[in-house]
């Protein structure tokens, strides 16, 4: 049975830095995105984190072979048609509360588990990570019977998160005709609101879910990561965080599929919390921000100020 670790939580949170430091760690394999796999990789042949086109990457192929006789055995349009089914966020009372799940929710849990089993084959991995982050994966995943699933759900400040999906960002891997997607800070704080209340709702339902804050990740990185490691079941030896200095960590190649462009980073990655937000989010979407995500953020331990919650 694979064990998998889904990384969790809205965009922009951090997920992309946790999936680098976790693909450091012996017996651990980071996928990328996976929800976006069948998309981008498998039809479209964007680019793998170790730099090659998808069809050209050896783990890849060597994955898709394990895992169905070969990628373009793979119904694609089906895999979409079951996301666009059964994967969407309002979908996710009905599958916290079922007694039992469709069969289309088993079907499409079916693909993912076969992934993560044949790339943990492939790799020797103990731990594959999965960092698609969508909180309706994680309960359409809750579903799948064959896979050991641990959700790392990972938070970041609100008015951090606001600030940065307004942000415009290129996607290297259609190298520069495509930017990421853009929210206001008014849709991004509802967003924040739903999908950390849909993993606390995961953990209601006893899946195994361990919070990780961004903010505190990068002010203690090695403490922070040996306790994901704990929850991963990994037995880590102070050398395995070798890999990483002070305020810095020395990455090596990946093969996440898909993702933020954080994923070909290799080499020296800087550990600096971003905290342009506190300068450069105007006042206004501050409040704005503060007010709708108050009751969260407090229980999450984010200090605010007195204008921002009312
Ligand atoms: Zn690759």
């Amino acid at each position: 049975m694979a064990r998998v670790v889904f990384l969790g939580g809205l965009g922009r949170s951090g997920t992309t830095l946790v999936e680098r430091l976790l693909g450091e760690l012996p017996g651990v394999r980071a996928l990328g995105e996976v929800v976006h796999l069948w998309q981008r990789d498998v039809r479209d042949d964007e680019r793998c984190g170790c730099g090659s086109r998808f069809s050209g990457c050896a783990f890849w192929r060597r994955v898709g072979q394990e895992a169905f006789g070969g990628w373009h055995t793979v119904d694609v349009d089906r895999v979409h048609a079951l996301r666009d089914a059964v994967e969407r966020t309002r979908h996710i009372p009905r599958l916290a509360t079922a007694a039992e799940a469709p069969d289309e929710v088993h079907e499409y849990a079916r693909f993912y588990a076969r992934v993560y089993a044949a790339a943990a084959t492939v790799s020797g991995a103990e731990v594959v990570v999965d960092s698609s982050k969508h909180s309706a994966l994680a309960h359409v995943l809750r579903w799948a019977g064959d896979i050991d699933l641990r959700v790392v759900h990972v938070v970041r400040d609100a008015r951090g998160v606001a600030y940065s999906w307004t942000k415009r960002v290129a996607r290297p891997e259609t190298d520069g005709a495509d930017e990421m997607t853009r929210y206001s800070p008014g849709r991004s704080a509802m967003l924040w609101n739903a999908h950390n209340a849909a993993f606390g709702l995961l953990a209601k339902r006893g899946v195994a879910v361990h919070r990780v804050r961004y903010e505190e990740l990068l002010a203690s990185p090695r403490s922070e990561l040996l306790k994901i490691g704990d929850f991963a079941g990994l037995r880590l030896l102070p050398s395995d965080l070798d890999f990483l200095g002070d305020g810095y960590a020395d990455l090596g190649v990946g093969h996440s599929a898909a993702g933020n462009p954080m994923r070909f980073t290799v080499g020296r990655l800087q550990l600096r919390r971003d905290d342009a937000w506190v300068t450069s989010l105007p006042a206004k979407q501050r409040r704005l921000v503060g007010a709708v995500c108050a009751p969260m953020l407090r229980a999450y331990g984010y200090p605010l100020l007195k204008e921002e919650t009312r």
